[in-house]
């Protein structure tokens, strides 16, 4: 063996020796019961599925800053609380909806979806603008009318496009002095129906102060067939807009943060984020066994309770770099409390070297832990150890049709250049076993395996601490898709 094997060879007894005493660690603070008591309070029907808002949510949030202050996890300095307030508003759709004209009527109940905006009940002169465009509106007198137009662009009639194109479009015409738009949306997908029955909801999103009653009333008026828009292109007289019933709601929700500051004198003045979001979609219909309670016990009292595990652990034996918690609000509202964090983060994100996210839909490998997105940084290899220390396969992304990376937390620190990823229960495709379960009342914390959760939970706990004392910055592979974020962030 020559010389420079030996030192190899000493360095990964040395690691090895090290990721022991890590293990011994693990062992030593995390239980089964621990495991289990943690998910089955998180999940249970007392807390009612844990909406983002909700008196459950508060409860969970509440646990988790007491178990985080029963274990010596302290606050992030200067914050004087495990809180970070979250400012969101809930719109709920009217109750009345009438738009009429001379000679026809629509209705909320059919051809209308409440976009958004104030309620009102007006009769006023109506004008056709085309797309409602700058040029469109140039020679046209809007000041005090109803507008209609088409929804989307002259090139892009998509609804999603239309969507996006509708919210620059009442800005606009409320600027000329418009007071209502009324869309003709003809976009053949997703059928109406559909899209009423997603849109004609309370929908809940960040409050940046844009809230809804600011805002002219914005609807669409379906017109798949485009029956509709010669009759309004011609049309000369009064319509009139009737909107009652919808409320906007401005509260506060919580991000619940800990702080474990690290030993290495250097190391220190990194972070790594270990989160979990912690809410889920509450109560709804009964199924057939007649429960109604959402509990997410997969998606995500066992993400949550991984985070609070790693919490109580790190805070006994910290690690080189800092740790913060941060168990997220809002995730199934669309990653409302990762991205309110990352627009407000609590230590500076170019500080942050990673995002260790733990969320889940379901499991159906119990020889297994999946980390989505394990090959798009250089902390692959210490993550592999973990699985291997308790005897689980670690897995990629068997399933990236499903775009699981995208539809959880991380993609927000990813956005922002900080390598994340996601650690999930074993999965080895989204077939009946998981859509079963997932956002399912059934969802209940005596339908998991405990056995295999408590390995699943340990293996989490030890790839923390794994990473958190990596002698090198983890970072992302070249090329990937945020490795230039990466280097904006962290200005290299
Ligand atoms: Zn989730």
């Amino acid at each position: 063996m020559t010389k420079f094997l030996w030192i190899t060879a000493l360095t990964l007894v040395c690691l090895a020796a090290s990721a022991q005493k890590d293990k011994k660690y693990v062992d030593e603070t995390v239980t089964r019961q621990g495991v289990e008591a943690a998910i089955s309070f998180i999940a249970s029907d007392e807390l009612r599925g844990r909406d983002t808002p909700s008196p459950g949510l508060d409860i969970a949030a509440k646990y988790l800053s007491t178990s985080m202050l029963a274990a010596n996890v302290l606050t992030v300095p200067g914050m004087n609380t495990y809180f970070q307030d979250v400012s969101m508003v809930s719109s709920s759709p009217p109750t009345t909806g009438i738009f009429a004209t001379s000679d026809s009527s629509y209705s909320i109940a059919n051809e209308l979806i409440h976009i958004g905006g104030s309620p009102v009940n007006i009769e006023a002169p109506l004008v056709y603008a085309q797309y409602g465009t700058e040029e469109d509106f140039a020679n046209l007198d809007v000041k005090g009318k109803i507008v209609v137009v088409q929804a989307g662009q002259r090139k892009d009639r998509e609804a999603t496009s239309a969507f996006k194109a509708g919210a620059s479009k009442i800005l606009l015409a409320q600027e000329k002095g418009a007071i209502a738009v009324i869309e003709l949306f003809n976009s053949p997908q997703p059928n109406w129906k559909i899209l009423r029955y997603y849109l004609n909801n309370t929908k809940v999103a960040l409050d940046y102060g844009d809230q809804d009653d600011e805002y002219i009333p914005h609807i669409w008026l379906e017109d798949v067939n485009n029956n509709r828009r010669p009759y309004f292109e011609s049309y000369v007289g009064n319509a009139s807009l009737t909107i009652a019933g919808n409320e906007v709601k401005k509260f506060i929700s919580k991000n619940v943060i800990g702080y474990v500051e690290g030993t290495d004198p250097e190391l220190k003045n990194e972070y790594v984020i270990y989160s979990a979001h912690y809410d889920h979609v509450g109560v709804g219909e009964p199924d057939l066994e007649g429960d109604s309670i959402f509990n997410g016990t997969r998606d995500n009292a066992i993400g949550t309770a991984t985070v609070i595990k790693a919490a109580e652990n790190i805070a006994k034996y910290p690690l080189k770099r800092s740790s913060l918690f941060i168990f997220f609000t809002g995730e199934e509202k669309g990653l409302l409390g990762s991205e309110w964090y990352v627009d407000h983060p609590v230590v500076p994100l170019h500080q942050v070297v990673y995002c260790f996210n733990s969320d889940n839909a379901g499991y159906n490998d119990t020889t297994a832990a999946t980390i989505i997105g394990i090959e798009r940084t250089t902390a692959e290899p210490v993550l592999r150890k973990a699985g291997e220390a308790y005897g689980l396969n670690t897995t990629n992304d068997p399933v990236p049709e499903q775009n699981l990376y995208d539809r959880s937390d991380q993609v927000n620190f990813a956005r922002a250049g900080i390598p994340a990823l996601m650690y999930t229960m074993g999965i080895t495709d989204f077939g009946e076993e998981l859509t079963r379960f997932y956002h399912k009342q059934g969802d209940n914390p005596d339908s998991v395996d405990y056995e295999y959760l408590y390995r699943f939970t340990k293996t989490y706990v030890l790839a923390c601490r794994l990473v958190g004392n990596m002698p090198e910055k983890p970072y992302w592979r070249k090329g990937d898709k945020y490795y230039n974020a990466g280097e904006a962030l962290y200005g290299k």
